[in-house]
C-alpha cells in the first residue's frame, strides 16, 4: 500500500480527503483495509478501550504528528467504523478536541448525521461520520456493487453490510442514498422510531423520532423471524407520509428485518408517481398560464 500523508495535500473536507485517498490507492480492495490505512496515515497504535463511556478515543497533539486510536471491544463492523471515524478527526486539522490532545466519541456521536446550526462539536462528529462512510464504502465500489441489484430490498443491505464489513445501519444509510428509487429506511426498537434515513426524493415522515411505529405498519405483525427479511408488502401510505387530500394516495410498500438485539430496519418504498398525460399537462399549463397572466 503506497499511500502516505503527503498524498493528502491540503485536503480538509471529508469528500476531498477520501478523493485523495482513493486517488493514491486506486485498487483498494473490499472490505477496505482500514487498520492498514490508519497505519499509513499516521496512527501509530490501535488499542482496545476498556470503558463503556466512549466508543472511540483519539489521542494526538495539536500538530497531529502522530495518533493513537482506542476503540471499544465489540463487533468488527462497529470497530472498523470507529477506526475510520477517529482517523477523520486525526486528518482534519480544523477539528478541535474536547480536551487538549484527546477526542472522546460516544456511540451517539458515531451515529450523528445532522448537526444543530452553530454547534461545532456536532458538526465535527457529522464530518467524521461522513468521512468514515465514504472511506469504508467508496462511492465507485458501492455503485458497482449496487448495479447488480434490482428493485429495493433489505436483502441488498445485508449483502452490502457483509461485503463491505460495515454495520447494517451504515449499509442501509448508504443504500438509501445511492438507490435510484424513492426509498427510506426507518430504524425501530422497542416499538418506537429511533432513526430514519431518507433518499433525496423521499418525503418527510409523519412519525417523529421517539414516537411509536404507526399502527398498520408491517413491523407490528408478530410473524417476523429474527435475521430474515420479510416479504415486501403494500401498506397504507398515510401512516408514514403526509398525503395531500387533493392528490391520489401514492403506493407505499414496507419490508421489515428484525435483528436479534431488538432493533429492526423498516424499508419504505414509494411507487413513482404516475406520469401525467399530455392532456393533463396541457390543462395544467393552461391554468398556470392564466394564473400568471391574471397577476400581471
Ligand atoms: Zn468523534
Amino acid at each position: 500500500m503506497p499511500i502516505s500523508r503527503m498524498d493528502l495535500g491540503d485536503a480538509s473536507s471529508p469528500e476531498a480527503l477520501v478523493t485523495r485517498i482513493l486517488k493514491a490507492e486506486p485498487n483498494l480492495p473490499v472490505p477496505v483495509p482500514i487498520q492498514e490505512l490508519c497505519g499509513k496515515l499516521g496512527i501509530v497504535r490501535i488499542e482496545y478501550l476498556d470503558t463503556d463511556e466512549f466508543d472511540g478515543v483519539l489521542v494526538t497533539d495539536a500538530k497531529r504528528s502522530e495518533g493513537t486510536i482506542l476503540a471499544k471491544r465489540g463487533g468488527e463492523p462497529r470497530r472498523r467504523f470507529t477506526l475510520a471515524h477517529e482517523l477523520a478527526h486525526f486528518l482534519m486539522a480544523h477539528h478541535v478536541p474536547d480536551q487538549p490532545g484527546r477526542f472522546t466519541c460516544k456511540g451517539s456521536d458515531l451515529l450523528r448525521v445532522t448537526a444543530k446550526e452553530g454547534d461545532q462539536r456536532q458538526r465535527r462528529e457529522v464530518e467524521a461520520n461522513r468521512f468514515a462512510t465514504l472511506l469504508l464504502m467508496p462511492p465507485h465500489l458501492l455503485r458497482a456493487a449496487m448495479a447488480a441489484f434490482h428493485g429495493a430490498d433489505l436483502r441488498h443491505v445485508l449483502v452490502l453490510a457483509h461485503d463491505f464489513a460495515v454495520g447494517k445501519e451504515a449499509a442501509a444509510r448508504a443504500y438509501v442514498q445511492y438507490h435510484p428509487e424513492r426509498i427510506a429506511v426507518v430504524v425501530a426498537a422497542n416499538g418506537r422510531v429511533q432513526r430514519c434515513y431518507r433518499g433525496l426524493s423521499f418525503p418527510a415522515l409523519i412519525p417523529a423520532i421517539g414516537s411509536p411505529v404507526p399502527t398498520g405498519s408491517l413491523y407490528l405483525s408478530d410473524r417476523h423471524r429474527p435475521n430474515i427479511a420479510s416479504d415486501i408488502a403494500a401498506c397504507s401510505s398515510d401512516i408514514w407520509i403526509d398525503v395531500k387530500r387533493d392528490l391520489h394516495a401514492p403506493t407505499l410498500s414496507e419490508q421489515v428485518y428484525l435483528q436479534q438485539n431488538g432493533f429492526a430496519l423498516i424499508l419504505l418504498r414509494l411507487e413513482a408517481a404516475p406520469e401525467e398525460s399530455a392532456e393533463e399537462r396541457r390543462l395544467n399549463e393552461g391554468w398556470r398560464h392564466r394564473f400568471h397572466s391574471g397577476r400581471r
